[in-house]
């Protein structure tokens, strides 16, 4: 397990980790439907059923489905990023913990980033300045590295961009394989989030919250 006296860096996932998914959601699966109905006349189911089969057909292997502008562009929407991310900001929600956490780390010496498969539109629009300018880094790896995933060369090319070694960061997200196994098949000191508590806690590496962080690297924080 690592120690404080190793560690230099702690690492976030954004969605489902520092907001919940409600935005992205939104955006998606409310947001795109609704505005090509709007601008083709179309029922919203229509225009859901539509949009779902085409997202579908893209899939999550293609970089394309990640890029707003790609579908703004496909339905000829007259419409920003922006403009579309505005209608729903009311859904952007920062988990709780997530303010205390990241300041508490700080103050203790450590350099916070962000390692997020999003691209850089939606991780901009729904972390709030006071807590964006607590990173010095934000890594996403469809914007910056033309991945779709976050896999183990990822995660090189974040600590060499950094300057650690795997074994110097602490990184935290919700999803088991890129959240989790991959950051540890290099040796990075990876948490796997479960906010819901419904994964049994079979080791200790699973947490239900960021607090849990602080507490294992509590000696120095
Ligand atoms: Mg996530």
């Amino acid at each position: 397990m690592a120690t404080e006296e190793d560690v230099k860096v702690f690492s976030f996932d954004v969605d489902g980790t520092l907001v919940s998914k409600s935005f992205t959601d939104a955006v998606w699966l409310r947001g795109i439907p609704e505005a090509y109905a709007e601008q083709k006349g179309l029922s919203i189911e229509d225009a859901y059923a539509i949009i779902k089969s085409d997202y579908e057909r893209v899939g999550d292997e293609s970089i394309e489905w990640y890029r707003i502008d790609y579908w703004l562009r496909k339905y000829g929407l007259e419409l920003t990023p922006e403009e579309l991310f505005t209608r729903y900001r009311n859904e952007v929600h920062v988990y709780e913990d997530v303010e205390h956490v990241l300041k508490e780390l700080r103050s203790a010496g450590y350099d916070l980033v962000i390692s997020s498969n999003a691209t850089m539109e939606f991780i901009e629009f729904q972390i709030p300045p006071v807590i964006r300018r607590l990173f010095s880094h934000i890594f996403s790896a469809t914007s910056h590295f033309g991945e779709v995933k976050k896999s183990n060369s990822f995660y090189t090319r974040v600590c060499q961009i950094l300057n650690v070694e795997p074994h110097q960061m602490v990184h935290v997200g919700d999803h088991w394989v890129f959240d989790f196994l991959n950051p540890r098949e290099i040796g990075i000191n990876a948490y796997f989030l479960d906010r819901s508590g419904s994964t049994n806690k079979w080791h200790r590496y699973i947490i239900n919250s960021l607090e849990e962080v602080l507490k294992m690297f509590g000696d120095k924080v």
